[in-house]
């Protein structure tokens, strides 16, 4: 039951608030008691994510933290394997879904893991963009049936090691991405004597939609265009290699919004794939890439960070339009292969943040300074901020900016002291705070007083780093879901935007998700003395874990696997824990050694002891000191403090 507390404000108050049901696809609601829940395969077993951070803090693996529900993942793999063979059932069509997992997405070995042993059933392979990778898919990758597709730009070991794949056995294709690239996989071919597999992706005229639309076009980076196609050809029948095309590839970018672009895009794919077919090629796949998206925003619209289509609706067009096309040229129904990465890994993971600092614009409201002999601005200002009523709201932020502005040129010229510049300071919040509240009555608000309520939002520090674990918020300014993970069933009273613990400006969120575009801060509780505050972000299992870099050389975060079980107390258990890095780790990551680092500081403070500018005992626990620090964790160690600044 949903109970509302004292605060007149209930957990599906939250729920609605932060938009769990609308993101969360049945696997997050909020219980009676305000805690987040995740339900992994959406069957009713649930798991209190704060019961996961407890536990790993019990473990000592404090946050930040990285939480993976590993059967969420298997539980997506299924899911996209089985819409796709409804959906080929249901079309009546002839032919397979032949799926496979991008690496690049999450290379994490236990994700790799638990795609494969989720797709045994299925046929569900391995997509590899580099050598790496490569090397990841060939020793991952199970049996005799299930695809591997090689991607990205290729040097001769790169083909040798997928045609060491061929030699095994292996459904391995080789996608050629520029015309040089037949010419090496017909040398190697014929060196080593073994069939290739091979593919073309194609440049297609479909442009993509949304952040990532430049993977198409006359100048996207991969592909051939219709001539180097027709130049592929001619060079494959010269050495009479027209046995080994199978496939047809295509990618339009990540996360496409519209479903349109999708439509259009298989279609003419299936176009090359036909005309390719009728040239006497054997051809059998046609791989549409990846693009398949995530609701991030849970708006269901054409947003860059929403999707106007299901899984389902993906699926059928796809079957639909391939089946359409290939009918009416005559020609043979290929298995259907995509690469979805993101929409397979997205869900599966979350990122846990500590809040430990509520940065305040308005806590200066209260006390006001009051300037010994008091300036002419600061009288100006108060009788702006006392005669509220005389002029409208507009006209009264437009003074006040003005006064503000002409209280710093004072200061600049010397006629304004500190007191009286903080006394200006502080009653331009006022006024701020008073515009902003009067409008939370009428309603609407003209466009320049929007921008209020960011200017007024606080600041909330939380122990992370956006370049480390959230790297396409800073880069792509891409939104992810972001909620607290308990006290929701206590109304949010503070607007606020987070900042993380780099010494960069740019390290921060300051754009939420929302039905309606974005928002520019998100409401939050205050913090409570002596009580540590988390916020999860959702949905951050796709590119973030891998991409982070190391800027100010936080490096890795703790990361716990849960798996559902129900003979546990809490319906979890943690199966393995892993910790972040460490200050040695990072530090050897930039080419120091830590026991160089240890000897030449222990060096200055043997020095300083000669020098008797510190005890001896001393000169030995502050040796120690810096030595232990080399085995801490690079994030901030945080005791809860104080809610309320001074
Ligand atoms: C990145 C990439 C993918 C994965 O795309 P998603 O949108 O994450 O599904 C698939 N294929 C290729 C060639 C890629 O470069």
């Amino acid at each position: 039951m949903k109970t509302k507390s004292a605060s007149n404000w209930s957990a599906a108050q939250s729920e609605d608030l932060y938009g769990f049901k609308r993101w969360g696809a049945n696997h997050f609601s909020v219980d009676g008691e305000g805690f987040v829940q995740v339900e992994p395969i959406a069957d009713g077993r649930s798991i209190r994510v704060m019961d996961v951070v407890d536990e790993a803090v019990s473990m000592g693996l404090k946050a930040p933290l990285v939480i993976r529900f590993q059967d969420k993942l298997r539980h997506r793999v299924v899911q996209l394997n089985e819409t796709f063979r409804k959906a080929i059932k249901d079309e009546g069509y002839k032919g397979e879904y032949r799926g496979v997992f991008p690496i690049k997405v999450n290379q994490l070995r236990e994700v790799v893991d638990e795609i494969v042993a989720a797709g045994k059933d299925f046929n569900y392979g391995l997509e590899a963009g580099s050598k790496p990778e490569l090397m990841i898919a060939l020793a991952m990758h199970e049996g005799n049936q299930r695809l591997i597709i090689c991607n990205g730009y290729k040097d001769d070991d790169y083909m040798r090691l997928a045609l060491l794949g061929r030699k095994l056995g292996k459904k391995i294709i080789i996608v050629i991405e520029q015309l040089s690239e037949v010419d090496s996989v017909i040398r190697l071919a014929k060196e080593t004597g073994v069939k290739p597999m091979i593919g073309f992706r194609v440049k297609l005229q479909t442009r993509g939609e949304g952040k990532w639309s430049s993977s198409t076009g006359d100048n996207a980076k991969f592909g051939l265009n219709t001539a180097e196609v027709l130049f592929a050809v001619e060079k494959l029948r010269a050495a009479k290699m027209q046995q080994a095309l199978k496939l047809v590839h295509f990618h339009i970018g990540s996360q496409v919004p519209n479903i349109i672009t999708i439509k259009a895009a298989v279609t003419e794919a299936a176009r090359f794939y036909c005309q390719l077919f009728k040239m006497g090629f054997p051809m059998g796949y046609l791989d549409c890439g990846g693009g398949l998206g995530i609701d991030y925003d849970g708006s269901r619209t054409n947003f860059e960070s929403s999707m106007n289509y299901s899984l389902d609706e993906y699926a059928r067009d796809i079957v639909f339009n391939v089946r359409e096309i290939c009918t009416a040229m005559d020609v043979p129904l290929p298995d259907i292969v995509t690469e979805s990465g993101r929409a397979v890994a997205a869900p599966h993971s979350m990122l846990v943040v500590e809040v430990f600092e509520r940065i305040n614009k308005r806590e200066s409201l209260g006390k006001q300074h009051q300037p010994k002999s008091k300036h002419k601005i600061v009288t100006d200002m108060e009788v702006l901020l006392k005669n509220k009523a005389k002029l409208g709201r507009l006209e009264r932020y437009h003074d006040a900016l003005q006064k503000k502005e002409e209280a710093f040129s004072l200061f600049n010229l010397g006629y304004l002291d500190l007191e009286n510049r903080a006394a200006a300071e502080q009653i331009f919040w006022q006024i701020c705070e008073q515009i902003d509240k009067e409008g939370n009555a009428s309603g609407y608000q003209p466009e320049e007083l929007h921008d209020l309520k960011k200017l007024l939002a606080d600041q909330y520090v939380c122990n992370f780093s956006v370049f480390q674990s959230l790297l396409d918020s800073w880069a792509l300014k891409q939104l992810f879901p972001v909620t607290p993970l308990h006290r929701l069933n206590e109304k949010p009273t503070v607007n606020a935007i987070l900042v993380d613990i780099t010494c960069d400006s740019d390290g921060k969120i300051g754009s939420f998700i929302d039905l309606q575009d974005q928002k520019d801060y998100l409401q939050l509780h205050p913090l409570k003395h002596g009580q540590s505050y988390y916020l999860g972000i959702y949905l951050t299992g796709a590119y973030q874990d891998i991409m982070g870099d190391l800027h100010n050389l936080f490096g890795r975060v703790n990361e716990v696997h849960v798996f559902l079980e129900d003979d546990e107390p809490n319906g979890f258990y943690i199966e393995e824990a892993l910790a972040g890095s460490r200050v040695a780790d990072v530090i050897e990551g930039v080419q120091y050694q830590w026991e160089e680092l240890c000897r030449r500081v222990k060096q200055q403070i043997d020095h300083a002891t000669k020098k008797d500018l510190i005890k001896p005992r001393e000169g030995v626990r502050l040796v120690e000191f810096y030595e232990s620090q080399m085995l801490a964790k690079t994030y901030l160690n945080i005791v809860p403090k104080n809610g309320k600044k001074k």
